[in-house]
């Protein structure tokens, strides 16, 4: 093996980049603070043949307690975003927070992007899923992303929103190792900075009194069955306050489970298996996870008919 970068380092826990605050250790990890250092290692990593992934919040990630091997990268450093209030256009690092980007732009007088305010995530997490909220979703006001191909990682190119697939919490981006370096927002511009901030923090505010906030979780762990809405199934099956070890169904909102402090992300699999399968035996519905697990040997517990 070459010299690691001199930014990277082993055995990180990972529970200290995840909203869910589970996970073991990863083998390589770095927080690239610029493009160029990110590129530097994710050249290496392909030198070296290790498995590389990037996260971003860890908003919407389960991470095996065994830990990840290979390399993961965490872009949450890479931060910055320029505004043009009169074309109405925001090019945003991937790594700034969405609620940050959607502050900026809404002072701007940038209307477009009030519905992620209460999304906990990185703007390269919102791209690679389709984020969305409160009728709005990152689809709805994306141009186009910058990424970068790790085995190419010398020459980044740009994808246009039309060409990433983008559905119902999914994009192309999900089955393809392109990692998102930066992305662009096409908005309204002009409009009132006062009234497009007040809507942005009457969506907060509706949010926080309605979901578990306070608690850590992945915000849904279950994508809606249209015209169903997972968490009406949940609870409707009593299962609100379901425990598995820490983990547990949100008493608050079914569609949340929540690390009461001690969980493992075994617990919190096997109460995604739980629900999962009660679900499946009263009404024939196989709820699909929206969160992203990772690092967990063979088969999943999840992969139920
Ligand atoms: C309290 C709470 C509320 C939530 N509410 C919502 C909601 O209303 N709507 C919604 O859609 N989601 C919601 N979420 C889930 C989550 O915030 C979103 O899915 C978010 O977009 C994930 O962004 P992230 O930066 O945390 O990505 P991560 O969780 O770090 O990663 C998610 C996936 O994206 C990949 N990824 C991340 N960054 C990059 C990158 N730069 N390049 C390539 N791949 C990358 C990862 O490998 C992983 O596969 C909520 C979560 C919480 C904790």
């Amino acid at each position: 093996m070459r010299n690691p970068p001199a930014t990277i380092r082993s055995g990180v826990t990972l529970r200290d980049y995840t909203t869910w605050r589970v996970g073991g250790p990863a083998e390589w990890f770095a927080e690239p603070g610029t493009e160029d250092e990110l590129i530097a290692l994710a050249s290496w990593a392909v030198a070296e043949g290790l498995p590389f992934r990037c996260i971003g919040a860890g908003s919407n990630l389960l991470i095996a307690d065994t830990g990840l091997t290979g390399v993961t990268l965490c872009n949450r450093r890479l931060q910055g975003s320029v505004v043009d209030p009169t074309e109405g256009w925001v090019e945003a690092e991937a790594g700034e927070p969405i609620p940050t980007l959607a502050r900026r732009v809404a002072k701007a007088g940038l209307s477009g992007l009030e519905w992620s305010v209460g999304i906990p995530g990185t703007v390269g997490g919102a791209v690679v899923m389709n984020a969305g909220a409160q009728g709005g979703c990152t689809a709805d006001w994306l141009h186009s992303a910058r990424v970068l191909d790790p085995a190419r990682p010398a020459e980044p190119f740009t994808l246009l929103a039309s060409d990433l697939d983008f559905a119902y919490r999914h994009s192309r981006l999900q089955e393809e190792p392109l990692l998102v370096l930066a992305a662009r927002f096409r908005l309204s511009a002009g409009q009132d900075p006062a009234v497009v901030s007040a809507r942005t923090s009457a969506n907060l505010q509706s949010r926080t009194s309605s979901q578990p906030y306070q608690q850590p979780s992945c915000g849904s762990v279950f994508r809606n069955p249209e015209p169903e809405k997972a968490g009406r199934l949940i609870e409707g099956l009593g299962l609100k306050g379901l425990r598995v070890g820490e983990a547990q169904v949100s008493p608050l909102h079914a569609n949340f489970i929540v690390n009461l402090g001690g969980a493992l992300a075994s617990d919190i699999d096997r109460l995604i298996a739980l629900v999962r399968e009660q679900v499946l035996e009263a009404h024939h519905i196989a709820l699909q996870p929206e969160v992203k697990r990772l690092g967990f040997e063979g088969g999943s517990r999840w992969d139920l008919p």
